[in-house]
């Protein structure tokens, strides 16, 4: 039975770093493109060249091992992977081995609202390889694009610590919000800059032998991810009860089926001869140099969303869910800014844009940076509201249309008409003719009957097409129930 195993995963995660150049050479790093056009003799692998290093990729893996808690080594060493596939033209793959760039660290997460820390082994540096691309002539046959050929990578490597599939999806999103805060990373894993092999063992409940494991490769969603797991798991454990054995292989996931296959029987170390790359000198970081990046390291989503429950008494819910990414993060902060106040006012700017605003930024797939909805815009919606002009359908609306078509919120609230009446006057002659017209309902009330104060606050709110303010619909129809008139 699945219940009497347990599963272990470790992943490693490539991460495509955000530099504008290549790893060794001047190409652009931009995705996309036609096939073998960010090209140059270095990246093709031609012989005779020599690859210079971009200082900027040392400094993003430092920025990632920083945040990540690492100890950053003051000495690396590139050192060269040998395979042979069609999209690697020199026969190799410049990586670090021996000595990388960082050491130890971890992730921090919350699962089922406990803090929790997975270690990392290692973070190193590493240069992309091309993508093969089959049928892609007239002739069906195959052709390789070098254009991701050298791009930068690192790729970060957990211990086999995590336990469940609620772990390791919480892991990877934590891992993914701190690589996009520090913006070394883009997060996508469609397009596969951000890409996860997850490593899978099973093994009996309360034994500490970790079992023969696989590595899954080609999740690019957290929903495969965990799809992946989940049959990977059920996979071993029928293997194990049947009495056969796990072999040591890399699995590629096939979202269609949702199932694992066999790609290739898993290579050892030694069969990738791996030896110091003679060309790059060993990669040298001053502690001056390590400083100077640490002090340059944002807020960290999870530092921020302590803040936020700290300064700003929000739930821990919201405040996860404001700092899953960056510009959401800021988007949020700035609202506030533009609104004034405290913890009362961050409870609404949070509900809105968790509510509403998320609502519709997921029906049109747009990150923040890109709405019409500015925060200045929101922070007006939530005045509004606060001082009463408008009520919860006005701002749904409200929000709605300066979502599409950005705009002023007074504006759209007077071009619409959505302000609520307020006016004691409009409500009274409305709250007036309601009573009259429902004596029974009156009566019941007087007897003791509370609750049919919902029923007449609804007749008048109907009476008045919805725009009567209900803090004073309730007052004026209290009175008037309660003996004054
Ligand atoms: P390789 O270099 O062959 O990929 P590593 O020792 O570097 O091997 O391990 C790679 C990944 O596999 C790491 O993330 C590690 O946590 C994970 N791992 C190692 N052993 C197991 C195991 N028994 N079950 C699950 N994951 C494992
Ligand atoms: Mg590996
Ligand atoms: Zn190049």
């Amino acid at each position: 039975m699945i219940s009497d195993w347990q599963l272990v995963v470790g992943l490693e995660v490539h991460a495509q770093l955000l530099t504008r150049s290549k790893i060794f050479c001047g190409c652009p790093t931009a995705f996309g493109g036609e096939p073998n056009t960010h090209v140059c003799p270095v990246c093709l692998g031609m012989p005779g060249v020599l690859p210079a290093l971009n200082r900027q990729v040392v400094e993003f893996a430092v920025r990632a091992g920083l945040a990540l808690g690492c100890s950053i080594q003051e000495k690396s060493v590139f050192a060269r992977k040998n395979y042979f596939y069609p999209d690697l033209p020199k026969g190799y793959q410049v990586s670090q081995y021996e000595l990388p760039i960082c050491l130890g660290g971890g992730v921090e997460f919350t699962l089922d609202g406990a803090d929790r820390r997975v270690r990392l082994t290692r973070i190193h540096m590493e240069e992309d390889a091309g993508k093969n691309l089959h049928g892609v002539s007239a002739d069906g046959s195959s052709g390789v694009d070098l254009n991701r050929a050298g791009v930068p990578l690192i790729e970060i490597v957990s211990e086999p610590d995590i336990r469940s599939i609620d772990e390791a999806v919480e892991v990877l999103k934590a891992l993914r919000a701190v690589l996009m805060y520090l913006g070394v990373n883009d997060g996508n894993l469609e397009e596969g800059s951000f890409r996860c092999d997850a490593n899978v063992s099973v093994m009996p409940v309360g034994s500490t032998v970790l079992g023969t494991r696989c590595e899954l490769k080609n999740m690019n969603s957290f929903r495969f991810l965990r799809q992946a797991i989940e049959y990977e798991v059920k996979r071993q454990v029928e293997i194990l009860e049947g009495g056969g054995k796990i072999v040591q292989e890399t699995r590629l996931f096939d979202p269609q089926r949702g199932e694992t296959r066999s790609m290739r029987s898993k290579e050892e170390a030694h069969d990738y001869r791996y030896f110091p790359e003679p060309d790059l000198p060993p990669v040298r970081v001053p502690a001056a140099w390590v400083e100077e990046i640490r002090r340059s390291l944002p807020e960290l989503p999870r530092a921020r969303a302590a803040r936020y429950q700290r300064d700003l008494s929000l739930s821990a819910y919201d405040a996860g869910v404001l700092t899953a990414d960056r510009e959401t993060a800021e988007f949020f902060d700035a609202t506030l800014a533009a609104r004034g106040g405290g913890a009362e006012a961050a409870k609404r700017v949070a509900n809105l844009l968790n509510g509403e605003v998320a609502r519709l930024a997921n029906e049109s797939a747009l990150a923040p940076s890109s709405w019409k909805l500015t925060p200045a815009a929101l922070g007006g919606v939530v005045r509004l509201a606060d001082q009463g002009v408008i009520g919860g359908p006005g701002v749904r609306q409200v929000i709605e249309e300066l979502f599409r078509d950005g705009g002023d919120p007074e504006a759209v609230v007077a071009a619409r008409g959505l302000a609520q009446v307020s006016d004691e006057s409009a409500v009274e002659a409305a709250a007036d003719a309601v009573l009259a017209a429902s004596p029974a309902e009156v009566e019941r009330y007087r007897a003791g009957n509370q609750k049919l104060i919902g029923f007449l606050v609804g007749q008048v709110m109907k009476a008045m097409k919805g725009k009567g303010n209900p803090a004073v619909v309730n007052a004026v129809l209290k009175r008037k129930l309660e003996g004054g008139r």
